[in-house]
C-alpha cells in the first residue's frame, strides 16, 4: 500500500483525498502556491510544500516541482485529483520515471483519450456507438462542409483538443458555417494551441449520461452505474445526480456495458468516467446514446455515486494504485437510493453569474448534507483559481427526498460578503421540470432570469430586519421614532437596503398586561425580545421611500424563515433562500434628528468619504445627497437634512474620518 500520498491539487479535492488517505493510514503531503499557505487541505495534511507563486502555471500546473516536492517529502505516490494536470499523459509518464506510483491510468490509456476525434476513431472500432459525425484528417474547409451537409443541420463544431465546454460552435444554417469554423479555430488554438476540429449532429434535447467505472492491473473493468450531469450552464454542470431520471434497466445495462468496452480498449487502469450523450426527445433509449469522450481521472461528481453504491472511489484508486484487485466484481455491485450534487459557486447569478472573490466573514454551511469543500470561515476566495467552494451532496430513498434534502440545504446556506449561486441552485432544485426528471441540458437556459433573478427581500425580511434597529433595553414607548398619538398604533423604522431608504412601519403588537411610560405617554409594554413576540406580529406596511422598493408578496409555501446572521449597532444581515440581503440603520435620519437644528452634517461612524455631490454655495433640498461615506464594505449616504444652501464642505473624496468628524455644513434659507 502506499505509505505517503503527496496530493498535487488543492480545495475540495485534496481535502476530498486527504479524508480517505488518512482513514486507510496513509501519510498525506500537501503543496501549496502563495495564495493558499493558510489554505485548508493544508491544514489538515501531515505536511505540506510550498511549489511556487499563486497562478497555476507557475504551481499547480509546474510537473517538475511537484515532482520534486514528491521527492523532497519522501512520498512514495502521486495522486493528481481532477483539473489541473489530472489528464496529461506526460506528467504521469515523468512520475512513473520518478519512481513514485502514479495514482491515475497509464499515460498510454490518457493519451488515447486526449483528443476527441482519436476517441471518437477507436471506440467506433471497439463496438462503442458514437455520436453521428466526422472525424477525419481531412480539415480543409471545402471537405468540413461537405460533412456538415452530409450529417445534417444543425451540426456542432468541436475542437478535437476541447475541454470544459471551450471550442464548441453550433451551426443552424450552412451560410453560418464558414464563420463559425473561424471562430472555433480561434478559439481552440488559443486555449489548446490545437485547432482541428470534429463535426457532430446536433442533438437537440440532449441529455448527459456518464458512466463510472474502474479497471485493474489484471485486466478487470467494472462499473459503477450511471450519473446524469444534464443541468448544465454552458455546457458547465450545476447539478449531478445518480442514478439517471428514467432509466431502464436494459437502457442501463446497454450503457454500462459499452462503457465497460470502452475503458476495456484502453486497457483502462483506475478510476473514469465515460460520458454519453442521449437524444432525450423521446425518453432515455438504448440506441440514441452515444459516447462523447473519456475522462481519465476521478471525477467533480464522484460522491453521488459513492452514495448510492456505498463505494470509496478515493479508496478504491489507492488500492488499485497499490496492485490490488478489484474490491468487488460487477455482481457485488448494487446501488440503492438516489444521490444529488450541486456545486455551489462564488459567483453572482444576477451579474450573468460573474466570479465573486474576496473573505469568507460568514461561511454557514447547512448540515445534513454531505459537504465536500477546501475552504473554512475567515478564508479567502482569489481569483487565481476555479471559484468553486463546496459541493452539497444529500442521498434519500426517493430521487424526490434527495431532491427536497438538497433545496432545504442550499436553501440554508449563508455566506457573506463573497457571492454565491446557492438561491439559484435551490430554485433549479424547486423547479417543476426539474422535479419531474429529465430534464436536457438547455434547461437552465430556457428558465433564465426565473433562476437567475436575485430576489428583493419579501416582506418577513424586511420585518425581521426592522425588528433588529429597534434598540434593545428600552420599553417601546421610548422607540416610537415615527408615533403619533392619533395615527395608526404603528412604529416606524427606516434603513437602507441596497442603497434605497426604506421604512417598515411594524404593527404594535396587542395589549400586554406590563404598562410602559415614555414620551409623556403610557401605554401596553411588550418589549421585542420578550420570547414570542416576533411570531404574533402581522406582516408590516411597507412604504418604499425614494427608491423602487416594493412590497412583495410571498410566493408559495416559504419552507424556511429568515434569519439573522449578523447585527452590528449599524448593520444587520438576513440570510433567507439561500441569499443575503444586508440592511443599515438610516444615517441621514439620525444625522437630521440629532444636527437638524444647526445644519451641521457629521460622519456617523469611523469610515472613508467615497464621495462629495455637495458643493459650496450650492442650493439643496431636505433629502438630496451630499455625500457618501464607505465603511464596513457598505455605504452611507448622508442628506441634507432641510432646505437650504451648503455653506462649507470640510472634507474632501478618500479621507479617512472619524466618528463625529464635521463634513457639510448647511445654512437654512431666510435663517
Ligand atoms: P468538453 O470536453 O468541453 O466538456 P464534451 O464533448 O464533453 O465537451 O461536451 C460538453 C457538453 O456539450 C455536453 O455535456 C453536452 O451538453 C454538449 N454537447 C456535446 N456534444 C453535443 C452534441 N453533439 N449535441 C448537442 N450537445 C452536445
Amino acid at each position: 500500500m502506499v505509505k505517503r500520498l503527496l496530493i498535487a491539487n488543492r480545495g475540495e479535492i485534496a481535502c476530498r483525498i486527504i479524508r480517505t488517505a488518512r482513514r486507510m493510514g496513509v501519510e498525506t503531503i500537501a503543496v501549496f502556491s502563495d495564495a493558499d499557505a493558510g489554505a485548508l487541505h493544508v491544514r489538515m495534511a501531515d505536511g505540506a510544500v510550498h511549489i511556487g507563486p499563486s497562478p497555476a502555471s507557475e504551481s499547480y500546473l509546474d510537473g517538475a516541482k511537484i515532482i520534486a516536492a514528491a521527492k523532497e517529502s519522501g512520498a512514495d505516490a502521486i495522486h493528481p485529483g481532477f483539473g489541473f494536470l489530472s489528464e496529461n499523459a506526460q506528467f504521469a509518464q515523468a512520475v512513473m520515471d520518478a519512481g513514485l506510483t502514479w495514482v491515475g491510468p497509464d499515460p498510454a490509456s490518457i493519451e488515447a483519450m486526449g483528443l476527441k476525434d482519436a476517441a471518437k476513431r477507436l471506440m467506433a472500432d471497439a463496438g462503442v456507438p458514437v455520436t453521428p459525425g466526422y472525424m477525419g484528417e481531412d480539415q480543409s474547409l471545402d471537405r468540413l462542409i461537405s460533412a456538415a451537409d452530409e450529417i445534417g443541420y444543425p451540426v456542432l463544431i468541436k475542437a478535437v483538443a476541447g475541454g470544459g465546454g471551450k471550442g464548441m460552435r453550433r451551426v443552424e444554417r450552412k451560410e453560418d458555417f464558414a464563420a463559425a469554423l473561424e471562430s472555433c479555430k480561434r478559439e481552440a488554438k488559443a486555449a489548446f494551441g490545437d485547432d482541428r476540429v470534429l463535426i457532430e449532429k446536433y442533438i437537440t434535447r440532449p441529455r448527459h449520461i456518464e458512466v463510472q467505472v474502474f479497471g485493474d492491473r489484471n485486466g478487470n473493468v467494472v462499473h459503477l452505474f450511471e450519473r446524469d450531469c444534464s443541468v448544465q450552464r454552458r455546457h458547465q454542470k450545476v447539478i449531478e445526480e445518480a442514478p439517471a431520471p428514467g432509466m431502464d434497466a436494459a437502457t442501463r445495462e446497454a450503457i454500462c456495458a459499452a462503457a465497460v468496452r470502452a475503458a476495456q480498449a484502453v486497457d483502462y487502469v483506475g478510476a473514469g468516467t465515460v460520458e454519453f450523450i442521449a437524444d432525450a426527445s423521446d425518453g432515455l433509449r438504448a440506441d440514441r446514446v452515444w459516447f462523447m469522450e473519456m475522462n481519465t481521472r476521478l471525477q467533480v461528481e464522484h460522491p453521488v455515486t459513492e452514495e448510492i453504491t456505498g463505494v470509496d472511489l478515493v479508496e478504491w484508486q489507492l488500492r488499485i494504485a497499490a496492485g490490488e484487485h478489484l474490491p468487488k466484481s460487477q455482481e457485488d455491485l448494487r446501488f440503492s437510493g438516489w444521490s444529488v450534487e450541486a456545486r455551489l459557486y462564488a459567483e453572482d447569478p444576477a451579474r450573468d453569474f460573474m466570479p465573486s472573490t474576496g473573505r469568507l466573514e460568514i461561511f454557514d454551511l447547512p448540515e445534513g448534507v454531505r459537504v465536500e469543500t477546501g475552504v473554512e470561515q475567515g478564508d479567502a476566495i482569489t481569483s487565481f483559481y476555479d471559484p468553486m467552494i463546496a459541493k452539497l451532496i444529500a442521498t434519500g430513498e426517493t430521487r424526490e427526498q434527495a431532491v427536497d434534502r438538497l433545496r432545504a440545504a442550499c436553501e440554508a446556506v449563508a455566506i457573506y460578503p463573497v457571492k454565491t449561486n446557492a438561491a439559484f441552485l435551490a430554485r433549479v432544485l424547486g423547479n417543476a421540470e426539474f422535479r419531474a426528471g429529465g430534464v436536457d441540458t438547455g434547461f437552465i437556459e430556457r428558465h433564465g432570469e426565473a433562476l437567475t433573478r436575485s430576489g428583493e427581500p419579501s416582506a418577513q425580511v424586511l420585518e425581521l430586519a426592522a425588528q433588529s434597529f429597534l434598540p434593545e433595553g428600552q420599553g417601546p414607548w421610548q422607540r416610537l421614532v415615527g408615533f403619533r398619538m392619533n395615527a395608526e398604533q404603528r412604529r416606524e423604522v427606516r434603513m437602507r437596503y441596497d442603497g434605497r431608504l426604506i421604512s417598515v412601519a411594524l404593527p404594535q403588537e396587542p395589549p400586554s398586561p406590563l404598562e410602559g411610560e415614555g414620551m409623556g405617554m403610557r401605554g401596553a409594554l411588550s418589549p421585542p425580545h420578550q420570547p414570542g413576540y416576533m411570531r404574533k406580529l402581522s406582516t408590516p406596511l411597507i412604504r418604499p421611500l425614494r427608491g423602487h422598493l416594493l412590497p412583495q408578496g410571498e410566493k408559495g409555501s416559504m419552507p424556511q424563515a429568515p434569519r439573522i446572521i449578523r447585527r452590528t449597532p449599524h448593520q444587520t444581515l438576513i440570510a433567507h433562500l439561500g441569499e443575503i440581503f444586508a440592511f443599515t440603520t438610516d444615517h441621514t435620519e439620525a444625522t437630521h434628528s440629532a444636527s437638524a437644528g444647526d445644519g451641521v452634517i457629521t460622519a456617523p461612524i469611523p469610515g472613508k468619504i467615497s464621495a462629495i455631490t455637495a458643493q459650496e454655495g450650492q442650493a439643496v433640498a431636505k433629502g438630496d445627497t451630499l455625500l457618501i461615506l464607505e465603511a464596513m464594505k457598505m455605504e452611507y449616504t448622508l442628506s441634507a437634512p432641510f432646505d437650504g444652501a451648503v455653506e462649507e464642505v470640510t472634507a474632501a473624496v478618500g479621507d479617512q474620518v472619524t466618528e463625529g468628524a464635521v463634513l457639510v455644513r448647511i445654512g437654512e434659507e431666510g435663517r
